[in-house]
């Protein structure tokens, strides 16, 4: 583990050197550019053309206080779900839903609707299909591929986790899988503190007081136990609803210490989205809509509350539809990765190219850039 301050090992080449020992709050100034140059060797990083035409990010001079964020992935967690148990039997999610920034309609990879590649996503920022520059995570337990696959050169693939652990930040994961293991094979020297396949109870008491000590700037608590249940007795079964309940406890806990501490509350933003859905007892199907849809909502500090795609004009509500890549984009799981270094001040992860954050960026800096 390393403690907050502390001098790194060098983040894997591609990831963009350490600017500043303390990643402090986001503060765009406009006027300044910065170009997408200060990320070297990052294909996909160039904003869309309708996106803004620069980007930067300085230590604030007057004592900001520092970015975090608190991403939550709810293994198998289906809209449906969510809008049967309502504010009494979610009120968690429900909060970040009335609160934040939202969406029931978010979309996942569209390759493939199972954890691991979709998670893998969720942190890259890739798609999968590594022939289309995704991340090549193709598997889905722990045996057939001990990391992430490596870029041509043999580097590690950037990540939420190295930009964060490359500018001087904490990052910790608490995952209720054995197979999310491979983020800190991955990524050893990004990733401070590994917690898998415990207990949801004992992650959420083990998140919620990681996030206490404020010393994060980026935890992702993984809650697995919707998935389980759903594959053991069926999707919106009343044990998969017990299971989703379970996890909206989880997330209460965490959320209840951020609104518990003023600075945390004031400086942490949470982001909720869902590996994939499921209908039955599977959801190994892209092409289901039961599969493919996921929410998305991001809750914090500056960030407005409303429906997403209200919101943010520039990505495309896919109704019902299963869109490609190179379709109107709708937000997706793997925009998590760039919406959480957005939020962070620190840019897009290099490579990334899940495109939904720069098209959500005056929302996620909360009008501070502005
Ligand atoms: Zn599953």
């Amino acid at each position: 583990m390393t403690s907050p301050g502390t001098t790194r090992r060098p983040v894997p080449a591609g990831t963009g050197a350490p600017r500043r020992a303390r990643v402090a709050a986001l503060l765009v100034l406009a006027g300044v550019a910065v170009s997408c140059a200060a990320w070297p060797g990052a294909p996909g990083t160039e904003p869309p053309e309708d996106g803004p035409s620069a980007r930067a990010t300085v230590a604030p001079a007057g004592g900001e206080p520092e970015a975090r964020v608190v991403a939550v992935s709810v293994d198998g967690l289906t809209p449906e779900a969510i809008e049967v148990l309502g504010r009494r039997g979610a009120p968690a999610i429900s909060f970040l839903l009335d609160r934040g920034a939202g969406t029931l309609d978010a979309r996942t990879a569209v390759e493939q609707t199972v954890t691991l590649p979709n998670h893998v996503g969720m942190i890259t920022g890739r798609r999968i299909d590594r022939d289309e520059g995704g991340h090549g995570v193709t598997w889905n337990d722990d045996v057939v591929g001990p990391v992430v696959p490596p870029d041509e050169d043999g580097r590690a693939l950037a990540s939420v986790f190295t930009v964060v652990a490359g500018a001087g930040g904490s990052t910790a994961l608490f995952s209720g899988k054995t197979k999310f293991a491979i983020f800190e094979r991955t990524w050893p020297d990004a990733v401070d503190r590994s917690v898998v396949a415990a207990p949801i109870e004992v992650l959420a008491r083990r998140a919620s007081r990681d996030v206490a000590t404020g010393r994060r700037t980026f935890t992702f608590l993984h809650l697995a136990d919707p998935d389980l249940a759903g594959h053991r007795s069926g999707w919106m079964s009343a044990p998969y609803l017990r299971a989703v309940r379970r996890a909206d406890r989880a997330l209460g806990r965490v959320l209840a210490v951020l609104r518990a501490d003023a600075d945390l509350r004031a400086t942490t933003t949470v982001v909720l989205t869902a590996d994939h859905g499921g209908a039955g007892r599977s959801h190994e199907d892209p092409a289901l809509a039961s599969s493919y849809t996921v929410p998305f909502v991001v809750w914090g500090p500056g960030v407005p509350r409303g429906d997403l795609y209200d919101l943010a004009p520039g990505l495309q509500d896919p109704g019902d539809a299963r869109p490609g890549y190179g379709d109107p984009p709708p937000v997706r799981n793997c925009d998590l990765a760039d919406v959480a270094t957005t939020l962070l001040g620190l840019g897009l992860v290099p490579g990334s190219d899940c495109t939904a954050a720069t098209r959500m960026e005056d929302l996620l800096t909360g009008g501070r850039g502005a």
